[in-house]
Parts: C-alpha cells; structure tokens; sequence
C-alpha cells in the first residue's frame, strides 16, 4: 500500500474535509501491515473501495418556525459501506455537520459494526440543524421534513439509522412517526425507539455502559478494576450519562462533567441524585454546568476549560470529537492516568493518541469502545425481525457479552511484541478483516 499516495490523491479529490481525511488516515495506518501481508486485498481494490462511501444524498429540508419563518436546513445520509449487512448508523442533528463530520462518522461506523460481531454495514447522517432552544412543535415539523427526503433511502433491510448527537428519543420518535406513515408500515427502520413502541430496554444508556464494560476488560488485563478509581468524563449527553451511572455501579467515583462553555469539577463525585438533577435539566433544554455548580456548592466551575487537566485514574472522554488535544493527553500522563476509553467518536486528536500509546497508557479508540450504542441497536433489530421484547437483564447480559468478545479482538491483533495492547491497532484490524474478506467474496461490485 502506498499510504501517501493514496492519501494525496483523496485529499486532491476532497479537498478540505478534514475529520474525514484523518479518520482514512489512522485506519490506513494500521491495517497497513496486515495489507500488504494479503496481495489479494490490493488486487480486489478494497482501499480504493472502502474508502469512498457507497452513495450519499443531501437534501434540503425546508420547515416553518412557531412565528412563521422559513427555515431551511441540509439534510444528509452516507451509505458507506454494505458489505457485512444493512447501513447502519446514527443520525447528529447540530449545527457544525457537514459531509466531512458525517464522512468521518460513517467511515469509522464500518468497523466499529464489524467489530461489534452483528450484520451491520456502516452509514451515518445528519443535518445542520440545531434542535436546542427550539419548541417541541419546531423540532416536530423539523423532523416531519427531514424524513420526506430520508425515507426513500432507508428501509428496515437497507439502511436502519439511529440517534447521535442532538437526536435522541423525541427525535427519533417524530421521524418514526413520518416513516410510518410515507411507507404504511410498522418495522424497524429506525432504533432507539420509545419502549412501547419497538424500542428496546436499555438502548439509551448502552454506549455508556458498553464504554464502562470495555474498560473494565482493559482494567482487568492489569489485574485491575473500577473500584476506587477516579474517573474524569466529558460532555454530559446519553453516553456520558450512562457511563457516569455505570462507572458509579463499580464502585468508581466520578470527579467531571463538562459543556462546550467548560467542566465542572467535583470532588464528592457525580452520582445518584446529582446525576438525576443532571438529567432533570438536560431534559428541560437547559444549560446543565453552571447550574451544577450553584446547586453544589463543593463542585467547581472552571470556564472554557476542559476536564483533562485534573489527576485521574480513568479518562471517559464522551463528548465530541477533537476535544482532547496534544497538551491535554500529556497533562494526563503527567497526572499518572492509567486508561483512556473514548465514549465519543474520535474525541481525540492524532498526536493526543500517540503521547498515549508512546508512554504506554493503555487507550481504547471510539470504535471499540463506544460500539455497545451500535451493538444493542443490533439487539433492536433482532427483537423487531423476531417481534419479542428482551427483558434488561438479557440485553444488558448480551452487551456485555459483546463488549468482552470486541475487547478480545483487540487484544487478539493489537499485542505488541512487549505485551502492551495497541487497541487502536487491534480495533482497525480486526473490523477491517471481516470486511474486507466480505468484499473480496462478493466481487467488484
Ligand atoms: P449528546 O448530544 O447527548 O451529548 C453531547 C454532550 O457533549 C453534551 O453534553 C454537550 O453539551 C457536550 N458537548 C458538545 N460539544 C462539546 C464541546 N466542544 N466540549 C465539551 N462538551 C461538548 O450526544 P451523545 O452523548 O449521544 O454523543 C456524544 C459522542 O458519542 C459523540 O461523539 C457521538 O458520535 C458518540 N456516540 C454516541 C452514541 C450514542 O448512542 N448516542 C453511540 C456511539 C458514539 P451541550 O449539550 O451543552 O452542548
């Protein structure tokens, strides 16, 4: 494989989408060795393949405000890649996507649903819409507009989007709503639905969850676990949410949350009735930080600033990509962090991931990590094609099961010969090999 090659042709062909070109480039760097072990990879053209999506639509999606006003957002859907199964893949509604963000996405979805053991190809769309500040009637008639366009493309054995960033149950359910009613027909076209109707238990907090599950693992290789532990998370939207709940379940004790304005730090730990308050405000569209800080009186709020400069154990960093840069990830290492697990996807950046690897902290990419979200939607697909309803305590039994199985396969391809664990290396080639041998068996197609 020449890498520089095919990165300067990419960048030549997409100039300026950024987060797209760096997702291609870290994959390509991994998997480069096992590449060029396997000739029949470069002579099927997988690379060339994989690395551009399978179609993407955009479209505009026009909607009327609660005053009256025109507005007239993007929509758009990347259909990246089909080989193991049906796209899938979330939807973010915020205002900084656009089709490199979405490129980004949807390329890393391929693996991360590879890894994750279910049939699932990897897709991923979104809009500039912004959903905060707006009545339930706008987000409504948003979402009524957005699925004209959407629902000639997806279709339960297709393409199965879910939420993302700013598409959560409310979301999901008026575009479930428009589906129903354009195709005629109940099915499973789209996940994180309400529980009573399609919906499985345990959806919303499964990425935070399956990001606690798979650090456990990565603990567990050092004989170690969450008890004790100080844990610094970021953001405070579904994933954190669920890891902050899980990581306290284990006896870890949560010290951060943050926002896009700055963190919050808390010594007595984030948990039980202060994450209910959390969620209390998140779900009255509120700023959720600042109003922390005064209702408790011990936590601190530290103004555009980001968590990472606090002594940690564990770092949960769940909010949104490139958020934890070079100055951060060294902070970390000098406060003596054991283990990084991205909850969110890509949250940090290239030279941020190599002071992790360099100074052999054990670092767990977004793809490995944060797939338990992608993997019980899995589970939803299966209880809606076998229409039965799994109880909490088999989901939660399954995701687990899958968190263990994924963690396994990084350890599998990503062991160096000094016993540190590359899970970067591992996730990517793990996720790669299946879909590649899928491609391979089904032609250029
Ligand atoms: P949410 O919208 O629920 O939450 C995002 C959180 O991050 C919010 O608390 C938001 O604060 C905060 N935030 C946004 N921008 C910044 C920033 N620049 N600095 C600090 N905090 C910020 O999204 P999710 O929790 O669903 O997603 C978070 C990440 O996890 C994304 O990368 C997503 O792609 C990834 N992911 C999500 C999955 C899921 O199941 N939801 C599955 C797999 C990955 P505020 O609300 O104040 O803007």
């Amino acid at each position: 494989m020449n890498l520089e090659k095919i990165m300067t042709d990419l960048e030549k062909k997409h100039p300026g989408e950024v987060e797209y070109l760096q997702a291609v480039r870290e994959v390509l760097e991994s998997i480069e060795e096992i590449y060029n072990e396997n000739p029949q990879f470069e002579s099927a053209g997988i690379i060339e393949r994989i690395v551009e999506p399978d179609r993407v639509l955009t479209f505009k999606v026009p909607w009327v405000d609660d005053n009256g006003k025109v507005h007239v957002n993007l929509g758009y859907r990347v259909q990246f890649n089909g080989a193991i199964g049906p796209y899938k893949g979330g939807l973010r509604f915020h205002p900084s996507v656009n089709l490199s963000i979405l490129k980004f996405l949807g390329f890393e979805q391929i693996f991360k649903n590879s890894l994750t053991t279910l049939p699932m190809g990897g897709g991923k769309g979104g809009s500039d819409f912004d959903p905060k500040g707006k009545s339930n009637a706008e987000v409504m008639r948003f979402c009524q507009s957005f699925m004209l366009e959407l629902w000639k493309l997806i279709g339960p054995e297709t393409d199965v989007p879910a939420g993302d960033i700013g598409v959560g149950g409310r979301e999901i359910g008026y575009m479930y709503g428009m589906y129903k009613k354009l195709a005629s027909e109940h099915t499973g076209v789209l996940t994180g639905k309400g529980r009573n109707w399609g919906g499985s238990i345990l959806r919303p907090e499964a990425t935070g969850f399956g990001a606690v599950y798979f650090a456990q693992e990565m603990l567990r290789t050092k004989g170690m676990d969450f008890q004790g532990k100080v844990v610094a998370i970021s953001g405070f939207g579904n994933v954190a949410w669920g890891a902050a709940t899980k990581v306290t379940e284990l006896g870890g004790k949560v010290v951060t949350i943050s926002g896009p304005d700055g963190y919050i730090y808390d010594p007595d730990g984030i948990s039980g009735a202060k994450i209910e308050y959390l969620l209390e405000l998140r779900a009255s569209n509120q700023d959720i930080v600042k109003p922390y800080s005064y209702e408790f009186p011990n936590a601190q709020f530290h103004q555009g600033k980001r968590p990472w400069e606090v002594k940690c154990d564990v770092a949960l960093p769940c909010a949104t990509q490139n958020e934890l840069g070079l100055e951060d990830a060294k902070a970390l290492v000098a406060n003596g962090v054991i283990c990084v697990a991205e909850g969110a996807n890509m949250p940090s950046t290239p030279d941020a991931v190599n002071t992790f690897i360099e100074n052999k902290i054990m670092f767990g990419p977004g793809k490995a990590v944060n797939a338990g979200g992608v993997a019980t939607s899995g589970l939803e697909m299966t209880q809606n094609s076998m229409k039965i309803s799994w109880t909490a305590e088999e989901v939660d039994a399954k995701l687990h099961q899958i968190m263990t199985e994924i963690h396994n396969q990084c350890v599998k391809y990503g062991t160096q010969p000094d016993g540190y664990v590359n899970y970067v290396k591992g996730a990517n080639i793990a996720g790669f090999l299946k879909v590649a041998n899928a491609m391979l068996d089904q032609g250029i197609i």
